[in-house]
């Protein structure tokens, strides 16, 4: 069986989806790749941000609850989200985030990367983290960024959990990674690609109480694998290793398998196809609300009932 390759999608709960929308889209440059439903509570959207075609180990997708209040931030959690950077991009990001009011932490030093850490508008952490491995992303040339500064896709995440000896093994033993580094109480793993998306940190914090799920919450995080006849394999692997496994289910636009890590963190396998130009264009990714199929028949009720956000013109290449 292949190794993971790395990310493919992280999903987390928002609140408005006006500010997501302009947070990410916006101020961060993530191309607005889908705009659909939550397919068990269509009245909600679930949007997913990307590069230009949302490639996986870029994807960004959030179900905004507008009443949903904020989370709390925990162990059990994924409490962190890192994309990557060029170094060279540390001040021009620096300037952006303060040019929209965006509170930038301590800037720190991690396994020898900068990471500027600050928080999206439901307080959900985000990383940048400097890195000089090749970009594989799709630049997506008419955001608000110029291609020198864009976001490369996911560098990392973060995951804090009470303990990281079971969830490190499943890493190893189940998907494909190695453990590659550690700082104090972070441990490194790495997927088996060059591709982006490849590190997931475990965070060791004994005895320290578990989150809150709400706005903010980082809801799973999904693995790339490369086809379904792929996917049968972990699936095979991994409920013989004694894991809960779901069946497989259509999203639509991957093909998806879940299960909890030991840590308390739901943890997905998604396949690459069929991808978001599966029922749109390149053009129009994003810019129509696309449905299932068995939503179709419901639609006049579901557009009417779904609150109206609309996405900011960006100025190309601009500071801010
Ligand atoms: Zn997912």
């Amino acid at each position: 069986m292949q190794a993971v390759q790395g990310l493919h999608h992280i999903t987390a709960v928002a609140s408005d989806p006006q500010a997501n929308v302009d947070f990410y889209h916006h101020v961060l440059g993530q191309r607005l790749v889908k705009k659909t439903v939550n397919f068990d509570d269509p009245g909600t959207y679930h949007l997913y941000y990307g590069d230009e075609i949302g490639t996986p180990g870029t994807i960004m997708t959030f179900f905004p609850w507008r009443h949903m209040k904020r989370g709390r931030l925990g162990n059990g959690e994924t409490a962190a989200v890192g994309y990557g950077i060029r170094p060279d991009s540390v001040d021009f990001w620096r300037k952006r985030l303060a040019a929209f009011n965006v509170a930038v932490g301590e800037v720190q030093t991690r396994f020898g990367a900068v990471v500027i850490p600050f928080e999206d508008p439901d307080g959900m952490r985000l990383e940048l983290v400097t890195t000089t491995d090749p970009a594989t992303i799709r630049p997506w040339h008419d955001g608000p960024i110029a291609e020198e500064h864009m976001l490369l896709g996911f560098h990392s995440v973060t995951l804090w959990l009470d303990e990281v000896d079971q969830t490190g093994q499943l890493l190893v033993d189940q998907l494909g990674y190695e453990r590659v580094g550690q700082e104090g109480a972070r441990t490194r793993y790495r997927g088996a690609s060059d591709d982006v998306g490849l590190f997931v940190d475990l965070l060791h914090r004994p005895g320290e109480p578990s989150g809150r799920f709400g706005a903010g919450s980082i809801h799973h995080i999904a693995f790339r694998t490369v086809d379904d006849g792929e996917q049968q394999e972990y699936l095979a692997a991994l409920r013989a290793a004694g894991q809960q496994v779901t069946p497989v289910q259509d999203r639509q636009y991957f093909h998806s398998i879940y299960f909890r890590s030991p840590g308390g963190v739901l943890f997905e396998i998604a396949t690459d196809a069929p991808g978001f130009l599966y029922d749109e264009p390149l053009d129009e990714l994003g810019t129509n609300l696309k449905l299932p199929v068995w939503y179709e028949q419901h639609r006049p009720r579901i557009e009417a009932a779904l609150p109206v956000f609309e996405l900011k013109e960006g100025e190309a290449g601009g500071v801010a």
